[in-house]
Parts: C-alpha cells; structure tokens; sequence
C-alpha cells in the first residue's frame, strides 16, 4: 500500500501516520523527521537545511526529491508506505508520479481550518526522541520514551503564520492535482483522534485494492 498523507502544518499528520503505520505494517516516511533528524545529527546535509527550518521555508525540490526516491528504495519500503510532508509543491507531485509510474493507492487529505491549525501549532510540544506530539501542558517528559519534550523552532508563531503562508501557496494546489487524478480520500481532520482515524480507514477503503 503506497499512501499519501497530506494537509497543513499541524493536521495530525505525524499522529494518524504512526497509527497507519502499525496497521498496514509499513514505514511511515516523514521529510520533516529525516530533515530535524539531519540538523540534530549536524549532518552536511543538516548543515544545509538547518534555516531554511528554522524560517519555516521549503528546501528546495531538487534536494528533497532526490531524498526521497533514495529512502523509498530501501528494502523496508519495498510492500508500500506512507509519505508524511511529501509531496508540498506539484514538482514534487510530478516527480512522484514519476517514480511510482501510477501505483499511489490515496492520497488522505487531512482537512483542518487555519484557526484551528494555528492553535494546534502554537500549543504544542514534540519529543526530541520519538516525535510524538503533545498538547501543551505540565508534561516534561515523552510518556512514550521518556524523551525531552521543546517546543520545536518553527512551532513559534511567527514561524507558524509564516508556514501557513507557505503551505496556501506552494501545498494546496496539490488538492486539485490528486482530486482530478481521482486519487484524493477528503478527509475531516477536526476531532478525536480515533474518530479520525475511523474516517481514514473508511477513506482508504475505497481507493486500495489491496
Ligand atoms: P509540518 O508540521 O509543517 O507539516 P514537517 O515536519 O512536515 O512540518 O516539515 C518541517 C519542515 O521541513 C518544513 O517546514 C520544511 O522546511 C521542511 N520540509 C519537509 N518536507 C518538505 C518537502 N517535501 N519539501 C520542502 N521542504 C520540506
Ligand atoms: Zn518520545
């Protein structure tokens, strides 16, 4: 099963990903995690991208799709997965296409209003560990590894209106692509998040065939 998972920063991405994951048994492939993973590590490749980050700016179609057709040709990648942040613009859409010479199953369309986005974004805290997300609070550590919990950089609300921009402008002309493709499951990201994941069960049902 080979599964898009899209929407604006701050959708559930992150969270309805890992649930997918468990369920189809296949990697969740996040570029906003290899990419925070990279600047951690102080990688070249970090190094590159480190402020384009941090301003909440897209690195650059190139670099990410090369990054991409690399990791999906791993072996762990060979019975499907889920792109978590790819693709954000429709170059990256078309190269996509490219290289899965149409075998995408759905794209899931996490749809979430700006309001709601902003408010998520900004109260949040993300483990340096494992990357689950929390909703602001007393917490200190990950319940889940026990990880430090930081509001990540580009979570601070200039970054975040700044992000949103970005996703209006380069991002959700996306919506149209995968729809006319007949490959876009719209899904309503607003509620809890079994009920969500509900919604996207149903809305994979009838794209995959397998
Ligand atoms: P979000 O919560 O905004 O969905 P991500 O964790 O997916 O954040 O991505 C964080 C940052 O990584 C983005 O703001 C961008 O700078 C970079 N990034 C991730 N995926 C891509 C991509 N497909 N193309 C360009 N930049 C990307
Ligand atoms: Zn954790």
């Amino acid at each position: 099963m080979k599964i898009v998972l899209f929407g604006p920063p701050g959708a559930g991405k992150g969270t309805q990903g890992a649930r997918l994951s468990e369920t189809y048994d296949i990697p969740q492939v996040s570029t906003g995690d290899m990419l925070r993973k990279a600047v951690a590590d102080g990688t070249p490749l970090g190094k590159q991208v480190g402020e384009i980050l941090r301003e909440g700016k897209l690195v650059s179609d190139d670099l990410i799709i090369s990054i991409i057709r690399e990791r999906i040709a791993q072996p762990d990648c060979a019975k499907g997965f889920i792109l978590d942040g790819f693709p954000r613009t429709l170059e990256q859409a078309g190269a996509l296409e490219g290289a899965l010479e149409g075998s995408l199953d759905v794209v899931i369309y996490l749809n979430v209003p700006r309001e709601e986005v902003i408010e998520r974004l900004s109260g949040r805290l993300t483990c340096r560990d494992c990357g689950a997300v929390f909703k602001k609070s007393k917490l200190t550590a990950c319940p889940a590894c026990g990880g430090e919990l930081y509001q990540r950089e580009d979570d601070k609300r200039e970054t975040v209106e700044n992000r949103i921009r970005v996703y209006e402008e380069s991002t959700a002309p996306l919506v149209a692509f995968y729809r006319e493709r007949g490959k876009l499951a719209d899904i309503v990201g607003v509620g809890g998040e079994d009920e969500i994941a509900r919604r996207i069960e149903e809305g994979i049902s009838q794209y995959a065939v397998s």
